[in-house]
């Protein structure tokens, strides 16, 4: 018989669901129970026997269902699902995207470790790097869009620190400029940094690209993580995170999950699901809307620069980056407006369709002004180096239809 390889979108109906074992239902039911019940005492002890790694999985053996701190099947079959569009061997889903990150660092770093960081990194990952591993004796050193492989391994050297790095995380394209670095440059750096049984992981958080645009487990990194609150929820009605990658470091990160217990219930496992039917349509709609919005943005005298995946020029190195990482431009997109905060919160305040909100990636445009909400954490020096001026705004481009968005951005701008 012919074998067909079918595309992630055709799969999210019903990849990994089994009809026969929930009465025939079309869709996956809420497992909404707190434990599951063994036919008897040696089942129960063949399925513990696996969770606490006493024996491997037989070969056709399913992980036998406990306890939803465990396993549940709402996120069981979710994770499966998620594997298929970053082509990861494991997944794990988390109740919030912090989760997983801060997760993935407890689990790679000890205290007298440090790690490397891409600079600017979300406001929760920024905080949870620098305010609370450094109480356990950990610490991370920045690296921006711009430095090259020797010049990051030459600062750590000066700094005395090759032989403690643990961990690369980066996050590209970088909030809110959409500035991108290179992951090989990365996985470079980590490969120079690894010797014998130290292994230095490279994490990237693809949360701005979703699993759609970006595919980093393809690009030589060993775990990706995402805010599964942003595309891949993507109505904005949920908080939840995942993690995925090659088994060795799953297992791993799956075990830390457990004990720390922030797996995602299974209420939020089924709106993910739902989300998931539609994630190529909905971002494939968004990514065409943000394009027309650039232009729109770019043409526009109150508009001084607008940042825009799709607006590299060849001979610039992004564009080389973009190129060689990116299946798409995105729908995410900031833009200086002339003058300062004055007129850029003039402009917020006018915006009639596009919701005043931080988060990004859901079905409804968003709006916000980086320098006093999601990067008032950061430091004046890093937000001037990092383009994060007064004058910046950012928009997550929604579903609506694009002229009705265009439509919005110009009244509001005839306001300013
Ligand atoms: C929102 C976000 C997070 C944090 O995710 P939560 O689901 O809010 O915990 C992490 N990284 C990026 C890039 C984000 O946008």
């Amino acid at each position: 018989m012919l074998e067909r390889y079918f595309q992630p979108e055709s799969l999210m109906m019903t990849h990994g669901y089994k009809p026969e074992l929930s009465e025939g239902a079309i869709k996956c039911p809420i497992f909404q129970t707190s434990t599951f019940v063994f036919k008897n005492a040696e089942e129960g002890k063949a399925f513990f026997q696996v969770a606490y790694g006493k024996r491997e999985k037989e070969p056709n053996e399913e992980l036998g269902l406990i306890y939803s701190r465990l396993n549940n099947p709402d996120l069981q079959i979710l994770e499966e699902r998620l594997c298929l569009w970053d082509k990861a061997d494991e997944c794990a889903v988390f109740e919030s995207g912090m989760s997983a990150i801060s997760t993935v660092m407890l689990e790679f770093l000890r205290p007298g470790d440090m790690m490397l960081y891409s600079m600017p990194v979300y406001g929760g990952t920024d905080h949870f790097i620098n305010k609370v591993l450094p109480q356990y004796n950990i610490q991370g050193v920045g690296f921006t869009s711009d430095q090259t492989t020797e010049e990051i391994l030459d600062h750590i050297q000066s700094l005395g620190l090759s032989d403690k790095v643990k961990m690369v995380y980066v996050e590209t394209p970088a909030n809110p400029t959409n500035a991108l670095f290179d992951l090989s440059v990365c996985r470079i750096v980590a490969d120079r940094l690894s010797y014998g049984e130290k292994e230095v992981v490279v994490c990237v958080d693809n949360t701005y690209m979703g699993p759609l645009w970006q595919n980093p487990l393809q690009l030589g990194v060993d775990l990706v993580v995402y805010s599964a609150t942003k595309y891949i929820g993507g109505h904005s009605d949920l908080i939840a995170g995942a993690v995925l990658g090659k088994t060795k470091y799953m297992k791993r990160v799956r075990t830390l999950r457990t004990f720390l217990g922030n797996m995602a219930g299974p209420w939020t496992g089924w709106l993910l699901m739902r989300s998931l039917e539609t994630l190529k349509v909905r971002m494939t709609q968004q990514a065409k809307n943000a394009l027309e919005v650039a232009d729109f943005l770019k043409n526009h005298p109150k508009v001084e620069k607008v940042y825009y995946l799709g607006h590299l020029q060849e001979g610039d190195p992004q564009y080389i980056i973009f190129k060689k990482q990116h299946t798409c431009a995105g729908a995410m997109l900031s833009f200086d407006i002339k003058g300062g905060e004055k007129e850029a919160f003039l402009f917020l305040n006018n915006l009639k369709l596009i919701k005043l909100a931080v988060s990004l990636g859901s079905t409804e445009s968003l709006a916000e002004h980086p320098a006093t909400m999601t990067h008032l954490d950061v430091s004046e020096e890093d937000r001037k180096r990092l383009g994060i001026s007064e004058r910046l705004v950012r928009l997550s481009i929604g579903v609506e239809h694009y002229s009705d968005i265009i439509w919005d951005i110009s009244q509001a701008l005839d306001k300013v």
